[in-house]
Parts: structure tokens; C-alpha cells; sequence
């Protein structure tokens, strides 16, 4: 490892930097460090400098980096088999889609590659539905959506963001979405009408900044689509797969959605995979040739999924969500500065706002230069996600380096 780490040794993290900021879509603003690499909790960067790595790649690494589960079926299944498109079965699917089921309770799976396919996928599954089930008439169809949404960056979902960064200079913009505050299950309700196919939610925001809805809030969601005869869609791809110190954010109230999108931890921090899962009667508005993905369901992704499963089988990952976070919380809580106005945790998840005194972005850039990786949700909130392996220390130094950024940023 150290041999390899020489070899990538850059001569001058300036001329690296000046050559991505050339070259690179300036579509993100990286914080100026670069990762040559990475183990668990830890990423070492061009100079050899070791960071303890708190995005978690936004918890596509929830598991740290290189899990050496995940490292291995990725290593045997590139000696097996990596593609066959879907023209053909492969022998990865079907179990991946059966140990997937058995961990979510959602009987049938559609396999795409990122998070916002899924999403995609689950907004043509909700308006056929619609069409088919409820009875929507043709080109009615509606979704109630939050606002403060993040469900990726697509055309159609981009069109209902209500991030003007992520929507000016787009349109023009898909129809069909109605915006609720985040929280209030009563404008939620009032929202259905005849037109409505679905609701697709976060249970917890996470890139406005780690929002938590009130307590009951997921259940009345639950009880209203319901009653209501809609689809209650969970984009759990953020908030899924143990970041919450439960398997899904949903379990926290025991709310079983009817359509729920994973993607991020799912390919381990290994490689893209999303899936999109449902009972089957819902799943079966969907017919050979309405939907699709070349490389939706491969072979290599779903292997790597499948070791992903048997890490969250145990409940192991869970509980280190659970104890971990614990003591993360306890930590940032008792940071004693002015510049916190609140700390929101759940399971291993952290938003700490900040007053308007210091930008999240220079704390950040604070937290680099003690060693510790973050990142910025808005402007105001610095959000922490570390891999769930991380341990006592390395969670007592996080919390040292997030009240020392904020002090002296
Ligand atoms: C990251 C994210 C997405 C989009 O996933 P991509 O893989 O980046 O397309 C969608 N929804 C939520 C909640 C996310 O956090």
C-alpha cells in the first residue's frame, strides 16, 4: 500500500488542483484536498496525509471505505461474470432480489444504477399506477412532493426542487409535482386530490441539512396516503441502510411505505446501484419494455449489493448507527459556542447550524486543516455522516475538531 501511495505521490498538489480546475466540469466546489487513498474511516491524500473521513462519501460509504466484505465479491465476481444487460437472466439478480426483500419486507425489486434513476423509476411507477389503479384521468396525474426536496438532479426532478440553484437556467420544467412544507401532515392531506398518484418524501431531509420531521409525522403520512388510496413513496437512498441506526429511516416509526428507493450504500461506496422496491402487485404496472437499464441489475453491482445485504442482515451495522450516534450526539450537544444555534442527530447522522457569524463552508475548510473531512449542506449547516465502523476515538476526535473549526473558523 505505502508503494502504491509513492507511485501516486503527486509532485505538487497545486499543479493537480490547477489541472482538475482546467479540465473538470466546474459543476462542484471540492475543498482543495486530493484523495489518493482510502481504508474504513480514513483517507489519505497526493502527500500522504491522513484525514478521518466524516461525508462518507454523502453515506454512499456507510460502511467505511474498502469493507473488506465488499472489496472481496467485488474481486470474485470481476473473475465470474460483470455484464449481461437484461436481455438475459444472470444468477446474481434473483438472490440479490430475494435477500433484498427479506431485509426490506417489500417483495419485488426494479434495479437501476444511481439514486436518481431510482427516483425516475418510482415516479413512472406511481403515475401508471395512478392511471391503472385510481383511475386518474390520462395526463392528470400528480405527486406530492416537500419542499427543501433533494431526490437527485434529472431534468424531471429538478423540476420539483425548490432549490433555485439547482433549477435556474433548466426549464423548461416537468408538471405534475405539488410542494408541501416538509413536517406538516395536515397540508400533506389537504394536497390529494383526485389527480394524485403518490407522495414521495425523505423521512429525514438530508441535504437541506439533516432534517428531522416531527415525531408521528411518517406514521400520519402512512395513515393519510392510506386512507386516501395513494402511494406513500420513500426515498430512503440517503436516509436507508443503517445511517439512521435502523435499517430504514421509515423503521424509526415502524412505517412500512409502499414504494421505497434505495441507491448510495447500497454498491457499498464500491460501485452504483439504486433499486426501487414495492410489492408485487404495484411493481406490476410496469411490463416488458416500459422501463429499463443497460447495466440495471448487472451482475458485479449486484454482488456487491448482496454482501451489502449480509453486513445489514445482522443488525450489527445498525447497532453501531445507534451507539456511535449516541455518542456523536452527546458530543456535539455539549459544544459550547455562540456561533451553534442547533445541533439535529438521528442514528449516526449529524446537522450542526451554525449563526449567520461563520459560513458552514469556511468550517469546513477549518475542519480540512485539522484532518477531518465534511461538507457544507446550504450555507449554514455543517453535516456530519461518518462510515458506521467508526470507532470511540475516532468519534471523540471528530467531535474535538468539529468545536475546534467552529470556535476558531
Ligand atoms: C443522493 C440522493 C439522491 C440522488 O442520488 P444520485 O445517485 O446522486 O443520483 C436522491 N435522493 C436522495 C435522498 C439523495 O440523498
Amino acid at each position: 500500500m505505502a508503494g502504491s501511495l509513492t507511485d501516486a505521490l503527486s509532485p505538487d498538489v497545486d499543479t493537480d488542483l490547477a489541472h482538475l480546475e482546467r479540465h473538470v466540469a466546474p459543476n462542484y466546489h471540492p475543498l482543495p484536498i486530493v484523495i489518493a487513498e482510502a481504508e474504513g474511516a480514513w483517507a489519505t491524500d497526493v502527500h500522504g496525509r491522513r484525514y478521518l473521513d466524516a461525508l462518507a462519501g454523502y453515506s454512499a460509504l456507510n460502511f467505511g471505505h474498502r469493507h473488506p466484505d465488499l472489496i472481496a465479491a467485488a474481486k470474485a465476481q470481476l473473475d465470474r461474470l460483470t455484464l449481461t444487460a437484461r436481455a438475459f437472466h444472470n444468477d446474481q439478480l434473483g438472490p440479490f432480489a430475494q435477500e433484498l426483500a427479506e431485509l426490506s419486507g417489500l417483495g419485488s425489486m426494479l434495479p437501476m444504477n444511481t439514486g436518481a434513476e431510482g427516483v425516475e423509476t418510482a415516479i413512472k411507477l406511481a403515475r401508471r399506477w395512478g392511471y391503472r389503479e385510481r383511475g386518474i384521468a390520462d395526463g392528470e396525474a400528480t405527486i406530492v412532493v416537500a419542499s427543501e426536496n433533494f431526490h437527485g438532479r434529472t431534468t424531471t426532478i429538478v423540476s420539483f426542487s425548490t432549490d433555485p440553484s439547482a433549477r435556474e437556467g433548466f426549464s423548461p420544467f416537468t408538471p405534475g409535482f405539488r410542494h408541501v412544507p416538509f413536517g406538516d401532515a395536515q397540508a400533506l392531506e389537504d394536497a390529494i386530490d383526485d389527480t394524485t398518484a403518490a407522495v414521495l418524501l425523505e423521512p429525514i431531509q438530508g441535504e437541506a441539512g439533516v432534517i428531522i420531521p416531527p415525531d408521528g409525522y411518517l406514521t400520519d403520512v402512512r395513515r393519510i396516503t392510506e386512507d386516501r388510496g395513494v402511494l406513500f413513496i420513500a426515498d430512503e437512498i440517503q436516509s436507508g441502510l443503517g445511517r439512521c441506526g435502523t435499517t430504514f429511516a421509515c423503521d424509526r416509526e415502524d412505517v412500512r411505505p409502499d414504494v421505497m428507493i434505495l441507491g448510495k450504500a447500497l454498491g457499498g461506496g464500491v460501485l452504483p446501484i439504486s433499486a426501487v422496491l414495492a410489492d408485487r402487485e404495484i411493481m406490476d404496472v410496469f411490463t416488458p419494455g416500459s422501463h429499463g437499464s443497460t447495466f440495471g441489475g448487472n451482475p458485479l453491482a449486484c454482488a456487491v449489493a448482496r454482501a451489502v445485504v449480509a453486513l445489514l442482515a445482522t443488525g450489527e451495522m445498525q447497532a453501531r448507527g445507534r451507539t456511535q450516534g449516541e455518542r456523536l450526539a452527546a458530543g456535539l450537544h455539549a459544544i459550547d459556542s455562540p456561533r451553534v444555534r442547533e445541533v439535529r442527530t438521528v442514528g449516526l447522522w449529524a446537522g450542526v447550524e451554525l449563526t449567520d457569524e461563520v459560513p458552514a463552508r469556511r468550517v469546513c475548510e477549518r475542519m480540512l486543516d485539522l484532518g477531518v473531512l465534511a461538507k457544507d449542506a446550504h450555507e449554514t449547516t455543517v453535516r456530519l455522516a461518518p462510515p458506521l465502523t467508526i470507532s470511540d476515538d475516532e468519534v471523540d476526535l471528530l467531535v474535538r475538531v468539529v468545536g475546534e473549526a467552529i470556535t476558531t473558523a
